[in-house]
């Protein structure tokens, strides 16, 4: 992939393709921002530019030895380390530090790309700082952090920090697209507001059983002229069915945010044009629910998730949570 199509983070690639075709590459650099907006594919779209054997204007150019070999993941000159489980170890700072001693063997450079550097411990951080603070020639070290967390500031210090940015809707729709190919404008729709400005996010997500699952909930919930009996009949089988889902907690989620979206289109809200959600779907839950009754669903949401937190009964919680939802909206349609 090439820097110029990284989507929505054009001060970033602008900062960095400035620093590969000037000619002035520093030692390091800490990528920043929250998680999933593409800083590590930067990351990789620079090691591949600068592992091409093309020119800086051209690479990378997808057909040079060079460029196969990154491809492959097989390239000698390119190393990667991600926290092994939960953190970035002391070992793997210490081992990195070894390799690095050694002058890169095919490239003029060596890249190397620590992920989610603010999972290390102070340890290990200290060690990264022993490299940052005297770099061995003909490395490269790109960084990325996750913004929200705090990091040394002796390691700040030692690397030029590039800005990462949530990324606007339609850069988000256009890249879940790309991520998950065959889903629609509508279901990325759907997606993006779970991903808030985060595509990345949505990464380990069964998107196909969650955006199903969606559909289901909002259809039973919305369904017009039920009974009471019908609605009980409704909440009873919604919950058998959303309770066995692995993605329960993304699910619910999912509906807060579309209750938000749909109190922003009551309220005529700015943002409210840039909603997430179908016209139609939104047009349905306005009539179904009124303010107070979707303030009420949100915190009804809040509840659950904090039970399942709890480890409470899934099945127990989601019916509880869908008996109140369809309760607000009975009580709209008697009046
Ligand atoms: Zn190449």
């Amino acid at each position: 992939m090439h820097l110029t199509q990284l989507l929505g983070q054009t001060k970033a690639v602008n900062l960095l393709r400035r620093a590969l075709t000037g000619g002035r590459l520093g030692h390091a650099y800490l990528f920043t921002g929250p998680d999933g907006v593409g800083k590590a594919t930067a990351a990789r779209a620079m090691a591949a530019s600068l592992l091409c054997r093309e020119d800086a204007e051209s690479a990378p150019c997808g057909r040079c030895p060079g460029c196969l070999k990154f491809v492959s993941g097989n390239h000698p000159d390119f190393l990667s380390v991600r926290p092994d489980g939960a953190v970035i170890k002391i070992d793997q700072v210490r081992e990195l530090k070894k390799a690095l001693v050694f002058p890169p063997l095919e490239a003029p450079l060596r890249v190397t790309l620590l992920e989610e550097v603010h999972t290390m411990r102070r340890e290990a951080a200290n060690s990264l700082l022993k490299i940052l603070e005297e770099p061995p020639p003909d490395n490269l070290l790109l960084l990325t952090t996750d913004e929200a967390e705090p990091l040394l500031p002796t390691i700040l210090s030692r690397c030029q920090v590039i800005p990462f940015s949530p990324l606007p809707l339609a850069a988000t729709i256009e890249i879940l697209q790309r991520m998950h190919p065959g889903l629609d404008e509508e279901n990325a729709r759907t997606l993006a507001a779970l991903a808030g400005g985060s595509p990345g996010r949505t990464k380990g997500i069964n998107h196909a059983e969650l955006l199903d699952l969606h559909r289901d909930i909002l259809e039973g919930l919305l369904a017009k002229g039920a009974g009471e009996a019908d609605q009980v009949e409704t909440a009873l089988r919604l919950a058998a069915r959303v309770s066995k889902s692995d993605g329960l907690e993304t699910l619910l989620d999912l509906l807060r945010l579309f209750c938000k979206d749909v109190m922003a289109t009551c309220c005529r809200y700015p943002g409210a044009d840039a909603s997430q959600q179908p016209a139609q779907i939104l047009a349905r839950a306005r009539e179904r629910w009124n303010l107070p009754e979707l303030s009420d669903n949100i915190q009804a949401i809040d509840a659950a998730l904090q039970a399942l937190a709890r480890n409470c009964n899934r099945q127990l919680v989601c019916e509880v949570l869908f008996l109140r939802l369809l309760a607000g909206a009975a009580q709209q349609q008697a009046t």
